[in-house]
């Protein structure tokens, strides 16, 4: 039998005109919408405002999906991270990071990355596809699930902040990113604002316009390196589009102030970008941006070709970046344990030997 159509990831026209092929008045689809994306219900059955031959007939073409979980793992740190598996049998990385004030999804946009950045795990990843919206949308929604977050609650939230930072170029999918995001911050559904909502790109210049405009959610740039020799290495899509054009993109940023900075990461490599004289070129590079910098010590992953720069080093550089005027905060590595740390993930769990799995350490399964 054929797997009834899914109703999430469908924009609020396109459920509107699903509604209407089934003969139903249009504020059926609002009131659908607000089942789906406000109270997180995936029976029909308990739509409890909808008639019950309607829900029926619902029931009989529609599913309210989530993505399947292949494993679901929590670090010592409280981070958890799941290992999601598609109605195709492809995998994405998806990692809920709590703190004090504030929790954090980490998102996939796409399985793996056609991208090859030097120092990242899932660029060494073989197949790659781009996600669909409902697979985006569907990683909110089961975190959600997850954190007990059902109907979407206003105050004391454990998921107040979405990084577009998992596996995959956002930019390289834009378009169901972009549907995705606009369901994510709808105002009768999910509700996260805009400003709660980071995209990260390796620098997709001919995009980045585009994504401030449409979606004016923060932006957040892989820099990595201050010369265009070193970034073309560390990260290869530098070759296509390089520094000079990556920041002119960044200072027309539309809706970037300096109360909404632009995040330029920077990933810490012990001897290859670490130098102070790096730290001043950083430094003279943003002028004129409204920026802040996000220092990522590297997260080592099996085969890596780097290492972790020394703290010194690390402090060594923010202070110089920070007495520029630019907030320079080292991130925290999260969830090291469960290899969720940016930069980690990768969905080989096919490929690994039962072996290796048993040898996890801090598993906890949900
Ligand atoms: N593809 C997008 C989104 C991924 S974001 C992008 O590259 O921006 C993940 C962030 O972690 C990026 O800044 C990435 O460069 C960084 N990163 C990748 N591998 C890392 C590693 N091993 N250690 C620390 N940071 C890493
Ligand atoms: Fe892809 Fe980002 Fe990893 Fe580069 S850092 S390979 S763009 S996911």
């Amino acid at each position: 039998m054929e797997t009834p159509k899914d109703l999430v990831g469908l924009g609020r026209d396109e459920l509107a005109a699903e509604m209407k092929a089934m003969g139903a008045e249009p504020f059926r689809a609002r009131q659908l919408w607000h089942w789906i994306y406000n109270r997180g219900v995936t029976d029909t059955a308990l739509m409890t405002t909808l008639s019950k031959s309607f829900r029926a007939e619902l029931a009989q073409r529609y599913r309210v999906g989530r993505p399947g979980v292949a494993r679901a793992l929590t670090s010592v740190d409280g981070t958890r991270k799941w290992l999601l598996r598609f109605d195709d049998g492809q995998e994405a990385e998806c990692v809920h990071i709590p703190e004090e004030d504030r929790g954090t999804l980490c998102v996939s946009s796409q399985v793996g990355c056609t991208l090859t950045c030097k120092f990242c795990h899932t660029g060494t990843q073989r197949l790659v596809r781009n996600l669909s919206a409902a697979e985006i949308v569907g990683q909110v929604m089961l975190a959600r699930d997850a954190l007990g977050e059902w109907p979407s609650p206003q105050d004391d939230r454990q998921l107040t902040n979405i990084v577009l930072m998992g596996m995959g170029e956002p930019l390289y999918n834009y378009d169901n990113v972009a549907k995705a995001l606009k369901i994510v911050m709808d105002g009768e559904g999910l509700s996260l604002s805009r400003r709660k909502i980071t995209l990260s790109t390796s620098g997709v210049v001919p995009m980045i316009g585009r994504c401030g405009a449409e979606l004016g959610v923060n932006l957040a740039i892989s820099l990595h390196a201050v010369t265009d020799e070193l970034r073309d290495v560390l990260v290869p899509l530098n070759k296509k589009y390089p520094l000079a054009e990556l920041l002119d993109a960044c200072r027309s940023y539309p809706g970037s102030s300096n109360a909404r900075r632009i995040t330029f990461e920077y990933v810490m490599l012990k001897g290859v970008n670490d130098s102070p004289a790096e730290a001043r070129a950083l430094v003279r590079l943003l002028a004129g941006i409204p920026a802040k910098v996000n220092l990522i010590p590297f997260n080592p992953w099996p085969g890596a070709p780097f290492e972790r720069s020394s703290e010194t080093s690390i402090k060594a550089f923010s202070d110089i970046v920070n007495a520029a005027g630019y907030s320079s905060p080292v991130r925290t590595p999260r969830g090291e344990d469960i290899m969720a740390a940016c930069g980690q993930l990768k969905s080989d769990s096919v490929k690994r030997r039962k072996s290796d799995l048993l040898k996890e350490p801090a598993t906890a399964p949900v």
